[in-house]
């Protein structure tokens, strides 16, 4: 047996089979090709191995599985696919992953623009299969097919790659880079499933199939665990399972408030629907974020508006009447997307102060229209949305945002507009930003890294990351004394996952948290002990402390 350290991400111990995936998302090259012929048969070639690949797992399946396996091994070796790349290629020397990519994206949105449901669905599966030979073209295996239960190993994994893990079999995930706040963090405590991220030197000691013991309370990831380790993982998660299951039994089903009655929404920070069923399952009351971009990373052409709103709709009738947040794509800086590519409009420096969130939706406002268009004909289907822009940073910002709302018809159809806060500088300007909107959400997971210049991917500085920090305590109390009971105040970040953190925040005033799946329970259940003055108090005490020990300390006083 051998032990490797990093850094727990998601709580829980589990173990299996390691499924090591080889690649992150797919690269595509730019640089115009230089023998269009040859590229075109390479095409071919990787369209027909990608066909054979998706034959072998169809035979070794069955059922309907099988027969979607099948559909799109013959999509990968469509003619007209094939010609219509070939075109590109030949035409605009398109380097064969592109124009694969590109030809597919017509084919699918063709699909989507069909009245039948059916064929509109198939779109997603034209987009896979580009995608695989793309993949292969640049040649990065994609071992992203998980046959039974895995814990899935890899350097990094992008959200795209999460997307396409069918995720009812990951055990657990490892990987070798991330932090607490990286997004493969964030989906694994989303789904309830144990993580350990950046962890040095995991891909290479790790073979597939390799027995992998994954403990997301300690951080610490077994190879090959012996009896004794295996027999404390088992019991381990049978420990979880009970516990989640005790505060289910006293918390799950009820409104969440505290002990006095005060209501706290408490929501779920989603991407998918899968993720999405997992915390109406742990009794979310809504969704306080929905990360729309997410689903659409590895996209080389925006999403259509009927695609987004076949997304929001499905989530919006699996929350009946639960209100759905969502937030206006935020790419740029950590989450750049072929289809809106900052890199390509100016060089930066440093892109997490860059051009991302809002600041990018205004240099493409038609993207920003079709999100926008898509959530109010949710809203018009009588579903309770709300939408949020990400990366405000002055009132223009958000008066601009309110008036695109307004123009795609979201007031008439009750959409609640909304941003977060995650600059420093909108902290300051709150009276006259809650005059604005009817909600603010803190992104605590920005506004701490822009409180403290501190990058959160950056594992060594992660002691700048820690939420009880007295300049976010701070932040936060300031937040809620100017919004002043004009605009609702939600978190949504990381920290309102913590118990103890989340009820200082109730206690400053916010009356809505969002957090992962695994966290919803555990959250409520420390609400429901505690009274709103008791809150109070401490979170007074809590925001004039100098250190964060002594405010993490003030937190932990109020769970015991
Ligand atoms: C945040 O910054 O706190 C947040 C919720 O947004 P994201 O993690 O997606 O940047
Ligand atoms: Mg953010």
């Amino acid at each position: 047996m051998k032990r490797l350290r990093g850094v727990a991400a998601s709580p829980g111990a589990r173990r299996g089979p390691a499924a090591v995936v080889a690649a992150g998302s797919v690269s595509l090259p730019d640089a115009p090709v230089e023998d269009p012929v040859s590229e075109a048969t390479a095409l071919e070639k990787a369209m027909e191995t990608v066909a054979t690949g998706l034959e072998a797992r169809a035979a070794a399946r069955g059922g309907e599985l099988s027969e979607i396996l099948e559909a799109q091994a013959a999509m990968a070796r469509d003619p007209e696919l094939l010609a219509g790349a070939q075109r590109l290629i030949k035409e605009r020397a398109l380097p064969g992953g592109r124009a694969v990519m590109e030809a597919g994206e017509e084919y699918a949105l063709a699909l989507e623009a069909s009245d039948s449901d059916y064929m509109a669905a198939r779109a997603q599966d034209v987009r896979d299969v580009c995608r695989r030979i793309a993949a292969g073209l640049a040649g990065e295996t994609s071992q992203l097919a998980l046959e039974a239960p895995s814990v899935v190993v890899a350097k990094e994994l992008m959200p795209a790659d999460v997307a396409d893990l069918d995720l009812h079999l990951v055990r657990a995930f490892a990987t070798e880079g991330g932090s607490r706040t990286s997004h493969t963090a964030i989906v694994a405590r989303s789904l309830g499933v144990p993580a350990v991220v950046g962890v040095d030197g995991l891909v290479s000691a790790i073979a597939n199939g390799m027995l992998v013991g994954v403990d997301g309370d300690s951080g610490t990831v077994y190879l090959d665990p012996n009896p004794k380790t295996t027999e404390m993982l088992d019991r381990r998660s049978a420990e979880r399972a009970a516990h989640i299951e005790e505060l289910r039994t006293m918390a799950g089903d009820e409104p969440a408030a505290t002990k006095d009655g005060t209501r706290v929404e408490i929501a779920a920070n989603v991407a998918s629907l899968p993720e999405l069923q997992a915390a109406l399952e742990s009794g979310a009351e809504g969704v306080g974020l929905l990360r729309t971009e997410l689903s659409f990373l590895d996209r080389a052409r925006p999403p259509s508006e009927q695609e987004q709103s076949r997304l929001f709709a499905d989530m919006a009738a699996l929350l009946g009447d639960r209100r759905l947040v969502i937030r206006t794509f935020d790419i740029g800086a950590d989450k750049p997307a072929p289809f809106l590519d900052t890199e390509e409009e100016e060089e930066e420096e440093n892109p997490a102060l860059g051009v991302r969130g809002i600041r990018l939706a205004r240099r493409h406002p038609d993207i920003l229209s079709a999100q926008l268009n898509a959530a109010v004909r949710t809203a018009g289907g009588r579903a309770r949305v709300a939408v949020m822009a990400p990366m405000v940073s002055n009132l223009e910002d958000a008066r601009w945002f309110a008036e695109q709302v307004e123009a795609a018809g979201g007031r008439s159809a009750g959409v609640e507009v909304g941003v977060m806060i995650e600059v420093p500088s909108v902290v300051f300007l709150m009276p006259e930003l809650a005059s604005l909107l009817d909600f603010v959400s803190i992104g605590t997971n920005d506004l701490t890294q822009y409180l403290h210049a501190a990058d959160r991917m950056q594992g060594s500085l992660a002691g700048l990351q820690d939420p009880f920090s007295s300049a976010l305590l701070r932040a936060v109390a300031r937040i809620c004394e100017g919004a002043d009971a004009k605009a609702w105040v939600g978190v949504c970040g990381e920290a309102a996952a913590d118990p103890g953190w989340a009820l200082l925040a109730v206690g400053m005033g916010v009356r809505e948290l969002s957090m992962d799946a695994g966290s919803i329970l555990e959250v409520k259940a420390a609400l429901r002990r505690i009274t709103l003055e008791e809150c109070r108090a401490a979170a007074e005490e809590a925001a004039s402390a100098h250190r964060p020990e002594e405010a993490r300390s003030i937190a932990l006083s109020l769970l015991r």
